[in-house]
């Protein structure tokens, strides 16, 4: 269907029908893959005409839809459809794919921030960004300063005043709800300190925002103002658990950019990759409901468990909390990755572990799959006992991505193996 009738729908019905016309593939009601690693072209002419479009912007073939392209590495058909579908879920003018959601970041971080640059982000956050903002950017000569209370304006003015004071602020990065803890961060808030430091030094930042969590249905990141939405695909929109994709939204001129470099970098989606994301798109919303409706039944029968000292689930938030008021006004859903804390240490999770017969044991999450994790043996290994007790996570606790089985099999299963602890 013509794109142009597309607008103003919503974003489950754009994950269905936006970006791809059967017209162009011999009616084909789905697209196919296109497995090529090069493109013809018609005349020498047209190969000149389609290197200007991509590289100047200009030319006869500037800006139109289906100019042709290069060599897929540049770009192909698979990636087109992803990424208008992608930007059009999201509310955004574009978007690009990568081969993984960190390739996604770490093309953010090469392609926007210069040595003597900092960068704020928050804390916790995915070890994958902790560890590219903290020990490997500095390398090409960056900052980093970070903020723990995503939701405290002073607390997070304040941190920006430290990261200014290192060099000129390139990025404001947030995820939220963030890993493993669902903190939250408050949007609106990081946008505000943006614009301020845009009047203020003449250089704004930009926003950054990981939407992996709660995905492009449940959170709007681009509707509030972030300049740059994050999401790693291979979780709840692709939600199969059986491959590895990251998006980014955002306005043109910065997606472009991001793509330009990405033909250096070479970290581009590939075609039946990209094809499969389009095809998880598809059902994302309704996968993404019907975990997070798991997740709350879940999460109810472990507050109410004697053998469980606390569930940090989103959907239990207190009243009167600036981060309650935060999630009412940014959060149309309470997710379905959340943790729980057993009493006891690492022997008593082993044994509760060890017990499950349908839950899965392994890190990841969004999958269709209910997975679960140690955390402090498993995705915060590397971090010190104290940084984790700092960060909430006991030698008890556990994350839990509650995926898509009947909600009575993943509490009975649980229900049997808190037995064993
Ligand atoms: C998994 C994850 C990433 C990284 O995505 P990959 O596709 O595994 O590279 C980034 N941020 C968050 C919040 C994640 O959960």
């Amino acid at each position: 269907m013509a794109a142009d009738s597309l607008k103003g729908l919503r974003p489950e019905t754009l994950a269905v029908a936006y970006g791809y016309d059967p017209a162009e593939a011999l009616g084909a009601v789905k697209p196919p893959v296109y497995l090529t690693s090069t493109f013809i072209y018609p005349s020498a002419q047209h190969a000149k005409d389609v290197h200007e479009a991509f590289f100047d912007g200009t030319g006869p073939l500037a800006g139109k839809k289906g100019e042709g392209h290069i060599y897929s590495r540049l770009g192909h058909p698979g990636l087109d459809i992803l990424e208008s579908r992608l930007a059009a879920i999201d509310g955004a003018e574009a978007a690009a794919a990568f081969s993984s959601g960190m390739a996604a970041h770490s093309s953010i971080a090469l392609t926007f921030v210069k040595p003597g640059d900092s960068v704020l982000h928050g804390r916790p956050i995915y070890g994958g960004v902790d560890m590219l903002y903290g020990s490997v950017m500095p390398g090409f000569g960056t900052h980093v300063e970070t903020y723990t209370d995503g939701c405290d304006p002073d607390a997070v003015r304040a941190a920006a005043r430290a990261a200014l004071a290192k060099g000129p602020l390139a990025l404001i990065v947030a995820e939220t709800p963030a890993n493993p803890t669902a903190a939250m961060v408050d949007l609106d808030l990081m946008v505000a300190v943006a614009d301020e430091i845009g009047r203020e030094t003449g250089r704004r930042p930009l926003v950054v925002v990981d939407n992996t969590l709660l995905g492009p249905f449940a959170q709007r990141p681009i509707e509030q103002g972030v300049d740059l939405c994050m999401t790693s695909l291979t979780k709840y929109c692709a939600g199969h658990s059986d491959l590895l994709a990251g998006g980014v939204s955002g306005k043109l001129e910065l997606i472009h950019q991001l793509r330009t470099l990405r033909t250096t970098w070479g970290n581009h989606l590939d075609p039946f990759t990209a094809w499969l994301v389009v095809r998880s798109l598809e059902s994302a919303a309704v996968r993404i409901e019907r975990a997070m409706s798991n997740a709350r039944l879940v999460a109810e029968f472990l507050r109410d468990h004697p053998k469980v000292a606390g569930v940090t689930y989103l959907g239990f938030l207190k009243e009167g909390t600036p981060a309650r008021a935060v999630y009412d006004r940014q959060c149309k859903g309470a997710g379905s990755t959340f943790s729980f804390h057993l009493h006891g240490g690492e022997a008593e999770s082993f044994r509760m572990l060890d017990a499950l017969r349908l839950l899965k044991l392994a890190v990841s999450l969004g999958g269709s799959e209910t997975l679960i994790c140690h955390s402090a043996t498993t995705t915060h290994y590397a971090v010190p006992r104290e940084g984790r007790l700092a960060g909430g996570i006991t030698d008890g606790t556990m994350r839990l991505s509650v995926g898509l089985e009947h909600a009575d099999d993943i509490i009975a299963d649980l229900s049997q193996a808190l037995e064993a602890v």
